[in-house]
């Protein structure tokens, strides 16, 4: 899988996309990030990439130019799917992580910044996805995360497949609690079944856990309208 991110801040992900997990499956070739910076694809002396937003108003817009320039540099490895980074966007969820992971080949992570980036950009952009409900200062984190979320769907970036399946949203469920040693905690003890050794009580009382919890936390996931 090919990850292209479009950013004025390249330097931000050289530290996140060299540890844990994502460092290894991209020294392992699961996955590859080229980062592009549309201010090398300038052409003013100022190599200037923001401009006033028409109609005035606070902040500067990422100008179209360098943007267009930039996407159209890359190589097009298909399926390829290019995704602008926005608050206004669909949100990001285990299905459109599964969808990408499975049946694209190529990201093309598009980072806003300042108010935004001009409009005329949507043209080449096939979807906008969002973080969550809130503004942050750029589309760094949210690529970031998209990235992660992706690439440890990859197979060979997670060791086992069942630690894949065993996560919070999977059948649509949250995580069930985790224990490891000691047995006991400044007077909080492992709950006796886990130590029992019966793989059936354990099963049994790990789905409990799981259906509690999504109950008191996220009832939402429980409705039969979300499990489409
Ligand atoms: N004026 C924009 C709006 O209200 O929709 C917000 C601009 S924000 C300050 C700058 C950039 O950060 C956006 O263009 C987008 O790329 C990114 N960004 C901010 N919040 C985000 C979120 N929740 N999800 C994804 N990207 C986000």
């Amino acid at each position: 899988m090919q990850f292209d991110i479009v950013t004025l801040f390249p330097e931000f992900f050289a530290s996140p996309l060299a540890c844990g997990l994502m460092g290894k499956a991209l020294a392992n070739g699961i996955a590859s990030v080229n980062l592009v910076n549309p201010r090398d694809f300038t052409t003013d002396k100022h190599r200037r990439v923001d401009d006033e937003p028409y109609g005035g108003g606070a902040g500067m817009v990422i100008k179209p130019e360098p943007l267009f320039a930039a996407i159209e540099s890359l190589a097009i490895l298909p399926p390829r799917e290019t995704i602008f980074l926005s608050p206004q966007g669909e949100p990001m969820t285990r299905d459109l992580f599964r969808f990408l992971a499975s049946e694209r080949q190529q990201l093309v992570l598009v980072c806003g910044n300042y108010e935004g980036v001009d409009e005329r950009v949507m043209s080449i952009v096939d979807r906008e996805v969002s973080l969550g409900d809130f503004v942050l200062t750029g589309g760094e984190i949210p690529a970031l995360a998209l990235v992660n979320g992706v690439m440890r769907l990859l197979p060979g970036t997670v060791g086992k497949t069942e630690s894949l399946q065993a996560e919070s949203f999977e059948d649509n469920l949250l995580d069930y609690p985790h224990y490891t040693r000691p047995a006991e905690f400044r007077g909080m003890a492992v709950p006796e079944v886990l130590r029992s050794g019966n793989h059936e009580k354990i099963a049994q009382w790990r789905r409990e856990q799981q259906l509690q919890r999504t109950r008191e936390r996220r009832p939402d996931l429980l409705d039969p309208e979300n499990s489409k």
